[in-house]
């Protein structure tokens, strides 16, 4: 089974995990765009099981547009947000594609929040927008 390495940019909180992940997705969403700094987010989910996690992470929660608490773990040192959980979606953990510093990962298949895509991000043209299945 393929095990894969997320961790932040001090490498001090970091994740080993086992598996595919059941789904692959980028976000443009503005708070999205400013959690990451960038104007995409990039994530992918796997179960909880998959996942071993080690390091201090730091949480904070915000509600999703859904209604739903998600709670993000950042490392207190570097500031580098690896993972984050959603009250909609129990025993599944997002983890931030670029924090496993792998070019080969495979590529997100869904769109979220095409509303406030930066209109230069150009997506692969066979990535399906989902205007109604928002993240969380
Ligand atoms: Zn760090
Ligand atoms: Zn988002």
């Amino acid at each position: 089974m393929m095990t894969r390495r997320a961790a932040c940019s001090c490498g001090q909180l970091h994740l080993e995990i086992e598996g595919e992940p059941s789904r692959v997705s980028m976000c443009h969403c503005l708070e999205c765009q400013r959690r990451t700094g960038a104007v995409i987010s990039n994530q992918a989910r796997f179960h909880r099981e998959q996942i071993t996690f080690a390091g201090q992470a730091t949480a904070w929660s915000r509600k999703a547009e859904s209604g739903n608490a998600l709670t993000f773990y950042f490392c207190p040192t570097c500031g580098s947000t690896v993972y984050w959980e959603s009250k909609g979606f129990p025993g599944y953990v997002a983890v931030a594609i670029g924090n496993f510093a792998d070019p080969k990962f495979p590529a997100p298949t869904i769109a979220v929040w095409e509303e406030s895509r930066h209109p230069w991000v150009a997506l692969p043209p066979d990535t399906p927008a989902n205007r109604v299945a928002k993240q969380g």
